[in-house]
Order: structure tokens, then sequence, then C-alpha cells
């Protein structure tokens, strides 16, 4: 006998819950790719992206993951030899800056640790040192989905700008969009990546890239761009296979028409950003009881620096571990490993997991899973302290 017969549920950052209609929206017949329906839809699709991520910026689309969306962004931030300065406060922008150094781009990493924001003052000072402004772009995650930390996207743009340094603003917000507060314009970023598989709902295999005017014209010259990551056609195209160059996904494209149609026209934008707050909500208070016995903990201490879409905690003495396995095999609930905190081969590995509350879910998910947990934590006799699925149902219940 096992209870997780029924609807599994990947409570994992990315992929997120895909809605039925998202799915239902791809199952089709191949569409015409010459023109109408589909070439009208992909204008929509578009405009959306542009109204998701409150920018007026332009919008190159690639058929990728989150890794091809970093390499695309990094193909038109830079010249070979040029410098990055990078952000890192997880696992993420770690990856990212590896990426952009095996590109030949000299990299100068600030990293934070792994339970804190990154320090404004800190990336201004790196670019004050830099008088020879070398340094081309700034790239920084929004929410590193392996720490959950939060970064300050506004008070990064506004230390920035008061060194003078004309640096690019570069942001990764590709657990964040959609359920995170964000406004490209509105926050000075110069350059966005995100993908379809988190926030947005839609399956894994679209990467995005938004570029101001002003990057556009900084990196005109940019000599990494190779034909089929230049934003340049993808961004302005003259003829429909440009877009994407070559055959559009054109299945993706529609699951993700639905998406951002059920995101921005339906639940309204700011209903999604507040609801994420909320359920995030739950998991925090959850936990904040749990941990007041035994070895569990938020990732980080301070609310405000938590991203709204993952949670990342500690479980010690590999209790992190045990649970995500009795949950998936004795619940149907698959929870996140910890990502970038212990090496694989250190005994500290169990002991760290990862909540996603990220994209298409609600107040009975997210309750499901801090139930499922707390079983979990009840039947393998992992201490914690009492009183957490009140405290999550407080969290919702507004009391
Ligand atoms: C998921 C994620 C990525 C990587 O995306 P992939 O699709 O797995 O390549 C990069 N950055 C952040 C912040 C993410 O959450």
């Amino acid at each position: 006998m096992s209870l997780s017969q029924g609807r599994p549920y990947l409570a994992i950052p990315g992929p997120s819950v895909m809605p039925d209609r998202v799915l239902g929206a791809m199952h089709r017949a191949a569409p015409n790719i010459y023109g109408g329906a589909l070439h009208e839809m992909t204008a929509s699709v578009v405009a959306d992206l542009r109204r998701v991520a409150r920018t007026t910026a332009h919008v190159a689309t690639y058929i990728g993951n989150g890794h091809a969306a970093w390499e695309a962004a990094n193909a038109n931030l830079f010249s070979r030899g040029d410098r990055a300065l990078i952000a890192v406060t997880g696992q993420f922008g770690t990856s990212w800056s590896n990426s952009v150094e095996r590109m030949g781009v000299g990299v100068e990493r600030i990293d934070f640790g792994r339970r804190a924001p990154a320090d404004p003052a800190r990336i201004a000072e790196a670019l004050s040192a830099d008088r020879a402004h070398r340094i081309k772009a700034v790239l920084v995650t929004h929410v590193d989905t392996a720490t959950s930390v939060r970064n300050d996207i506004p008070a990064i743009r506004a230390a920035m700008d008061a060194t003078g340094h004309p640096a690019l603003l570069a942001v990764d917000a590709i657990a964040s969009l959609g359920c995170d507060p964000l406004q490209m314009d509105e926050w000075g970023i110069d350059v966005l990546v995100a993908a379809s598989q988190k926030g947005l709902m839609t399956p894994p295999g679209l990467g995005f890239v938004w570029f101001s005017d002003k990057a556009r014209e900084v990196c005109r010259a940019s000599d990494l761009r190779t034909p089929y990551w230049d934003w340049e056609p993808r961004g302005f195209p003259s003829e429909y296979w440009q877009h994407f160059c070559g055959t559009a996904p054109t299945h993706h494209l529609f699951g993700l028409r639905e998406a951002l149609t059920m995101l921005l026209d339906e639940e309204g934008l700011e209903s999604a950003w507040a609801r994420h707050r909320a359920l995030a909500g739950a998991v925090w208070a959850a936990f904040d009881a749990w941990g007041t016995a035994g070895d569990i903990a938020l990732n980080i201490a301070d609310a405000d620096h938590r991203g709204t879409s993952v949670t990342a905690a500690r479980i010690g003495g590999g209790g992190a571990a045990r649970l995500r396995t009795w949950c998936e095999e004795a619940a149907g609930v698959t929870l996140g490993i910890g990502l970038g905190m212990a090496e694989p081969s250190d005994s500290a590995y169990g002991d760290f997991l990862r909540v996603a509350h990220m994209g298409h879910v609600n107040a009975h998910m997210t309750l499901g899973v801090l139930s499922v947990m707390e079983a979990g934590m009840r039947a393998l006799k992992i201490p914690h302290g009492p009183g957490g699925i009140d405290a999550a149902l407080k969290a919702i219940a507004g009391v």
C-alpha cells in the first residue's frame, strides 16, 4: 500500500506545475507556419512578454532552457576580453559566471555567500575601482533558486548609478518572473533573462532575453555574437522565421499564449505577486514553528530578503534527504534537492531541500505539501517543533 497514488505533485522550482489549459492549448495539429493564426499569436505573445516584464524593451526568444538564455545574453552583451562583474548569492550566480567565463569574458566575482543578498555598496566599490571602465556589465540573479535569496535590484541600480560607471545591469529573473514583483523599466534593468518553465507555467524549452535600446546600442559591436544567438533579427524580424532563427517552437508558443492570458488577463500580475507572497508566508510560518525544536531552519533568516517562489531550508542530520524520499514514495510529492549548499560527496548534502510554491500553485497545494512534510517528519521521527501546520493555516486564513 502506498499513499502516493493519485495526481503527483512536483513541488520543485522548475519545471513548475503546468496548467491543464496550457497543456490543452499545445495539444493540436502542427499549425501553418507560413502565416495566419500562428503569426498573429506570436505578435501577441511578444507584446505580453513585454507586459509581464513591465517593459517597452525588445525581446528575443530562443528555443532553449535557462542556460541557453544566459548564453544568449552573454553572447550579445560581451566581446572577447571584456570584463563582467558578477554578484554571486547561490549556485545560479556561480553557474552564470562560469558560463560567461568560458565564453572568454574576464570575470570578477563578488561572493556574498549562501545566506545573504548582494550588498549594493560592494558592487559600487568594485565599479569605482574600475577606473578604466573595463567592466561592461554587472550580472545579478534576482532570486537565486538555490538559496532562495532575493536581491534588491533597484538598490543595486542606484548604487551603480551613484558611481557614474557606465556598466549595464543584466538580471536573471528565471525564478522570479510572474512570481515576485519585477519592473524592468522602472528598475533600470538593461538586459533581463527568463525562461518558460517557472513562473510562466509552460514546459521547459523557451528562453527569453529582453534588451533595452541602450543595451542594443552599447552592444552593437559585441564579437561573441554568432548567427543563432544574435538578438537583432529576433528582436526586429523582417520575416517570421527570424523570430526564432528557423522553425518556430510552435506548440510551446500556443502553451505560452494560454499561460500569459491566465497570468496577465485573468488573474492579473499584481494578484499573482500577492498570491506568491501569501503562499510563501504559509511555508515560512510552518518552518519557523518546526524550527523551534530540532535542527530545522530557513536558509534566509530575514523574510525581506527571501524570494516568494521557492524556499530553501535545512533539516540537519540528513533529515532533508530522508524527508524528500518519504514525501515522494509515501505521499506523491516531490520536493526540490538542496543545490550548491554542500558537495554531493559531503555528508551535509542530505541536510538541504527546497519547497517550490511557484507558478500554477494555490493554497490547497501548498498546505498539502506542508502537511505531507509534517507527516513525514513524524513518521521518520525527525525532531521538530509543534504547530507548523497551524501556523501555516493561520497565515493563509490571515488571522
Ligand atoms: C532554473 C534557473 C536557471 C536555469 O534554468 P535551466 O532551464 O535549468 O537551464 C537559471 N537561473 C535561475 C535563477 C533559475 O531559477
